[in-house]
């Protein structure tokens, strides 16, 4: 039996890491700094204090490589991790590609996603810190799902305002969430002034993201034993998920395995971010290896977006931030990754993706839904919707491969399993799914409101 032919590597609790690495100390052109929504200049620490433990505040510009997981943490990590690799040797021979597959599954914990990466590590640091309360918004819900079972274990309390839409069609996270103790409340409500004047203007609003997050910022900015809990898009949320790149990295070890390419969904960034950082980290150091996120049609922020400062919110109270970005007006269309429905990105792959190091591509619903089957059928996995994203790209390399003949390693992350999405499953069954393209024309419409920021 050759090394390479496994279907599963299951690292030991000792190979777990003891230190996430931090991509800003390798970095070429660091991300620019955020401002302040209150005074249009680079935010103080201080005023990040309203609503960030300060611990967190030192991870989102330290330039030290490794950064320490307290042990508090990686006894934590040690319920799930180290998370399988799997060698997706069904699809393979579905696809009849001289290929070889790989993919991290980060869908083996209690919420089901990768989320519960970084949940953990930032209930740890508010509690360390004398916080009582974290306020969040969960738009797909496996955010709010990661957040509440973390703080119920360190002893906070969690509020999490919920995208209306998905408050009415995902019940289950709904009452998953409560399992474990969380206060969950339907965005816009009439808890928050931000809620307050969009339930004036509009009493039916469904709600979006970017005003759930407006509630939850406001939440924790008004309240001073609460502070607010973001789990994607920022620098340290994007370190705590380099767990995943680093198992990884020592599971294809043991084969004698390096990939050839990396793809991973982008929604905020953060799943991408944490399978690929330390592979970017050899890529500077002059490895050959391609690095690619994979977004909706739907929601195209790097493939469609421009390179600006904007909020990261409908109502303008948290951070503004240089990232790639459709304009916090932007409202997408109803499909079914709601993890991928964010009009920003993750300043970091934003830079990165700038300055050409990684690469980016966009899918419609239709084809990555006929990548969710496939995958599910050859594997006995079903996979989330946004994870069907990277499936998508690593199957059409795959079949490029066939074409060519090229027998190239390729991995991807499994950010996580669809199991409360099977609503999303049987509208794709009754022909219900539609593929929606973001238009050039509503791009320029709501980037005309970024904010004027003098650099
Ligand atoms: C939230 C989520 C995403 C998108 O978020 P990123 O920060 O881009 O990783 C992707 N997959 C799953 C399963 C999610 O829950």
């Amino acid at each position: 039996m050759s090394k390479k032919d496994v279907t599963k590597v299951i690292l030991s609790e000792e190979d777990i890491p003891k230190k996430w690495y931090n991509i800003l100390a390798d970095m070429p052109n660091k991300p620019a700094p955020y401002f302040s929504s209150m005074t249009n200049e680079i935010a103080t620490s201080e005023e990040l204090q309203a609503i960030f433990p300060i611990e967190l505040i030192k991870q989102e510009t330290t330039t030290d490589r490794w950064i320490d997981i307290p042990n508090e943490v990686w006894e934590m990590y040690r319920h799930w991790r180290p998370s399988p690799l799997y060698r997706a040797k069904g699809l393979e021979k579905m696809l009849g590609t001289p290929a070889r597959i790989y993919y991290k599954y980060e869908g083996t914990n209690a919420t089901g996603s990768h989320k519960l990466n970084t949940s953990i590590p930032q209930a740890y640091y508010n509690k360390a810190s004398g916080i009582k309360r974290l306020a969040t918004e969960t738009g797909a819900g496996q955010w709010g799902s990661a957040l509440s079972l973390a703080c119920n274990h360190f002893g906070l309390e969690c509020t999490v305002y919920m995208v209306k839409v998905s408050y009415g069609q995902k019940p289950y996270r709904r009452s998953f969430m409560q399992t474990f103790g969380a206060n969950v409340i339907p965005s816009p409500s009439d808890l928050t002034q931000c809620g307050k004047s969009i339930l004036q203007k509009d009493p039916d609003c469904t709600g979006s993201l970017g005003i759930a997050i407006s509630e939850a910022v406001e939440d924790a900015a008004t309240h001073k034993d609460t502070n607010y809990a973001l789990g994607s898009v920022l620098n340290h949320v994007c370190m705590h998920q380099t767990i995943i790149g680093l198992e990884a990295k020592k599971q294809l070890e043991v084969l004698d395995e390096y990939p050839d390419v990396i793809f991973a969904c982008c929604g905020g960034g953060s799943n991408f971010a944490g399978i690929s950082f330390p592979f970017v980290m050899d890529k500077l150091n002059g490895k050959n290896i391609r690095l690619v996120g994979v977004e909706p049609t739907a929601c195209p922020t790097l493939t469609k977006g421009v390179f600006a400062y904007d909020y990261g919110d409908t109502a303008k109270v948290g951070p503004i931030a240089k990232m790639y970005t459709l304009g916090h007006d932007f409202v997408p269309a109803g499909i079914h990754a709601g993890g991928l429905r964010y009009h920003g990105e993750s300043p970091i792959v934003s830079q990165l993706y700038h300055d050409k190091i990684v690469e980016a591509v966009a899918y419609g619903q239709k084809v990555v839904f006929e990548a969710a089957l496939m995958f599910s059928k050859s594997e006995g996995i079903i996979p989330a919707p946004e994870s069907s994203h990277a499936i998508r790209a690593a199957i059409d390399e795959a079949l490029k491969c066939k074409e060519s003949g090229q027998s190239k390693v390729i991995l991807f992350n499994l950010s996580g399993h669809g199991y409360f999405d099977m609503a999303a499953y049987d509208n794709y069954f009754s022909e219900k799914l539609v593929d929606i393209e973001y238009s050039d024309d509503s791009i320029k419409e709501s980037i005309k409101n970024l904010p004027d920021i003098k650099e």
